[in-house]
């Protein structure tokens, strides 16, 4: 029988279907959840991808993949919870484009049961999420990232600065775009308004998901200029080995 809870809450998985009926999440099932593909070692250690198999004779926890010897990025260590395909791309969209803001809590969540695994020993500072353009802000009606931000803020006990780095420009989306079409929309596009908010202090950025980086980095760029004295990157999801760039 449907009540009048179905309406807010809807019964259906938004991934698979499946009744939620009993489901301890809004919007997602149990066996969905449980099948969201986290990140596990071995990792690059500066930004975080996956390696499919540990580095041939490198036992070492600090080897780095060949972008970031490469192309050193400007931050010093990016993490995500996941990996961004099958379930948690769809949570992720379904919280994005379709504003359930349900759904930010379970996810900041996840944000904090990996908190310590991804960053002891590092002493943070303070949280920043990566910004929306106010004109994007009102096409999605809400902020995930600083959303995310403020949960994990809370519980973690590490207080967020939510405009501490505004989007000064608006840049067009940054799907569809290759990697140095991404470095070039983004430049120029964050300004730190409130250097005394991050100067020496270890910064760690939130936002939703870690595709090429572009925009992370020039976030990071901005906040280096500022004064930071550490820039770290904690996402959702991440897209792995081989994914497009
Ligand atoms: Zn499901
Ligand atoms: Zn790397």
């Amino acid at each position: 029988m449907r009540t009048w809870l179905d309406f807010i809450l809807p019964p259906f998985c938004c991934v698979c279907e499946a009744s939620t009926t009993g489901a301890p999440i809004p919007w997602v099932c149990r066996t969905c959840w449980d099948n969201i593909p986290y990140i596990k070692p071995p990792l690059c250690h500066q930004c975080g991808a996956p390696f499919a198999a540990p580095p041939e004779g490198i036992a070492s926890p600090l080897h780095r993949c060949e972008t970031c010897l490469s192309h050193p990025p400007a931050f010093a260590q990016a993490r995500a919870v996941g990996l961004y395909h099958g379930t948690l791309q769809h949570i992720i969209h379904v919280m994005k484009y379709r504003s359930v803001y349900g759904l930010n809590r379970p996810l900041a969540q996840l944000l904090h049961h990996q908190f310590a695994a991804c960053w002891t020993p590092i002493s943070i500072d303070v949280l920043v999420s990566v910004p929306l353009h106010r004109r994007r802000l009102w096409q999605r009606e809400f902020d995930q990232a600083l959303a995310l931000a403020r949960h994990l803020s809370q519980a973690v006990q590490i207080p967020c600065e939510a405009e501490a780095l505004i989007r000064q420009r608006y840049t067009q989306s940054q799907v569809g775009l290759n990697l140095m079409e991404r470095d070039q929309n983004v430049r120029g596009a964050f300004a730190v308004q409130r250097p005394q908010a991050i100067r020496g202090k270890a910064v760690l950025l939130i936002d939703d998901v870690y595709t090429t980086g572009a925009t992370v980095k020039e976030c990071t760029r901005v906040l280096r200029r500022a004064g930071a004295e550490w820039v770290g990157v904690y996402t959702l999801a991440r897209v792995g080995a081989g994914a497009p760039h």
